[in-house]
């Protein structure tokens, strides 16, 4: 392996190494192109990143195997100590993680300060965990012999993440695979590799012994997670990107038999009914849609007022809309920022324009900012026909349509026709009603008068086409460890 100097700055314009091996950063074996990393605030490419391929992936695995044994054998503690580490040396760089996420993804900067403070804590979080993985140990029914249960690293695990949280969806997996003591290679996507080379970096500095976390960063997604994947070395594979995707690796996955954690795409449903506070709503809506500009998997895409209410709403929101200030994450003041290219912005203007051809009326936005980079404004669709094709599709930007109901019934059957199921909110003043919802809405989480649901101590994940499996909480470990059932006579 050749040596190239490490990241000292991901910011520096010029080339970066994103292939690191067994604690060295290394020239990918293959002369490739360069990732262009683009600054979704105004087009250009600023900084490139070296592309490594399929021919890289044998010593990234044996890297990640002879670190192994030694990393799960490791005291819990050790392994908790360093993830602590890792926490405070993110938070005290939270202002330079910041900048990398805001650069190449394109956020506001509140935002991204946001993403910062919650992938950190991904580290403190598990930090703890680490140390709380229990057992079990109980005499067998029959009496002969005692069932001992334990729970053992499950091996080398593969994580690739998307361009939507460059830190937080990263940290979410990287903290309990560590915290179980499992040794990772990280495949950060190919538009916000910068923020995954700057954790690696830091996670050497918090003392993650060489081999532990290894990352690749490639423009040959597909052959490089193929072949990975095809080693019967790796064991366990979390992905968080798209539905379509998600369906590729699991069959891929299939082969080897490896076992897989799915955060795939969401397509929210937002309830507004007819009882609820309708200030509170509207307040947790702006959150709920417009938090990450709109690109997250979280994101409220299909909004069911109450036909009592629907006038009102549309009102406040278009109110609070227009008051948004959008432009370049870097100047701190602007509260939407960039989407993160082209392509995206494409892809929004023609779902506005479907759901106007289909009836909607545009309350307010519409449009793309008339200067460079990638911005949309906040867009809210009034009176869309629920057989619509934007209620059909995860919309990913900050454009939002609204459907009226006028019974319960409608309102629930609407939200549950879909094929996603990771996320359901709804307002509503009564209790029994909200408990109803929490039962009847298909989802893996429901945010009851909340705008905001992530945490991690709380299980994340959805049901139906939006996943398998669940990240954070005391649950998020268990996707990266096996359990063992040992019998031993009474
Ligand atoms: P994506 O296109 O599925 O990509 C996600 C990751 O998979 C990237 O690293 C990408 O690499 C890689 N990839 C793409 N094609 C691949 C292939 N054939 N084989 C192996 N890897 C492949 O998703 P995205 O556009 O980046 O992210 C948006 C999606 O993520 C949305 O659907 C969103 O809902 C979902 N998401 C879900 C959650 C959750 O927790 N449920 C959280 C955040 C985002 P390249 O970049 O190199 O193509």
């Amino acid at each position: 392996m050749t040596e190239t100097s490490g990241p000292t700055s991901v910011l520096i314009p010029g080339r970066h190494p994103g292939l690191y091996i067994g604690g060295d950063w290394v020239t990918p074996k293959a002369r490739r192109k360069d990732l262009d990393i683009v600054d979704p605030a105004t087009g250009g490419v600023f900084t490139t990143v070296e592309s490594a391929g399929e021919e890289d992936c044998a010593a990234l695995v044996d890297a990640a195997e002879s670190a192994r044994r030694s990393w799960a054998e490791m005291p819990p503690r050790a392994r908790g100590e360093i993830l602590r580490t890792a926490w405070q040396l993110m938070i005290a760089e939270s202002e330079r993680f910041a900048e990398l996420i805001v650069r190449e993804n394109g956020k506001a900067w509140g935002e991204a300060v946001a993403e910062v403070a919650y992938a950190a804590e991904f580290f403190r979080w598990f930090a703890e965990e680490a140390v709380r993985c229990e057992g079990d140990m109980r005499r067998s029914p029959s009496g002969t012999n005692w069932i001992m249960v334990t729970r053992e690293a499950i091996g080398v695990a593969l994580l690739i993440t998307p361009w939507n949280y460059p830190a937080a969806m990263a940290t979410r997996k990287i903290a309990p695979a560590l915290a179980a003591g499992c040794p990772v290679i990280l495949k950060p996507a190919a538009e916000t590799p910068l923020t995954a080379i700057a954790l690696v970096e830091l996670l050497a500095r918090a003392g993650v012994p060489d081999g532990v976390v290894n990352l690749i960063t490639t423009d040959r997604a597909g052959e490089v997670v193929r072949t990975l994947l095809s080693d019967p070395r790796v064991r366990a594979l979390s992905f968080t990107g798209s539905t379509e995707v998600g369906r590729i690796l699991l069959a891929e996955a299939a082969r080897n038999i490896v076992k897989c954690s799915m955060e795939l795409g969401g397509n929210a449903p937002f309830l507004v009914m007819a009882d609820a506070d309708l200030e509170d709503a509207v307040e947790g809506f702006m959150l709920a849609k417009l938090r990450n500009g709109g690109s997250a998997c979280t994101a409220a895409n299909r909004v069911f007022v109450h036909s009592s209410l629907a006038g009102d709403f549309t009102e406040m929101v278009v109110e609070r809309m227009k008051g948004m200030r959008v432009g370049p994450g870097l100047d701190r003041a602007n509260e939407l920022g960039a989407l993160v290219s082209e392509p995206e912005i494409d892809k929004i203007r023609g779902l506005v324009a479907g759901a106007e051809r289909a009836g909607g009326q545009v309350a307010t936005g519409g449009l793309s900012l008339g200067r460079p980079g990638y911005f949309f404004e906040p867009t809210l669709i009034t009176n869309v026909p629920v057989d619509a094709e934007i209620l059909d599709v995860e919309i990913f930007g900050p454009v939002a349509p609204v459907v009226t109901f006028d019974d319960v019934e409608s309102a629930i059957r609407w939200a549950n026709d879909s094929q996603s199921g990771l996320i359901a909110y709804a307002y509503t003043r009564d209790l029994s009603l909200g408990m109803e919802l929490s039962r009847r809405l298909e989802a893996g989480m429901v945010a009851l008068n909340r705008g905001v649901i992530s945490d991690p101590a709380a299980p994340f994940g959805g049901i139906k086409h939006s996943g398998l499996g669940r990240e954070g909480s005391g649950e998020g470990i268990h996707e990266f460890l096996e359990t063992k059932y040992t019998a031993i006579p009474f």
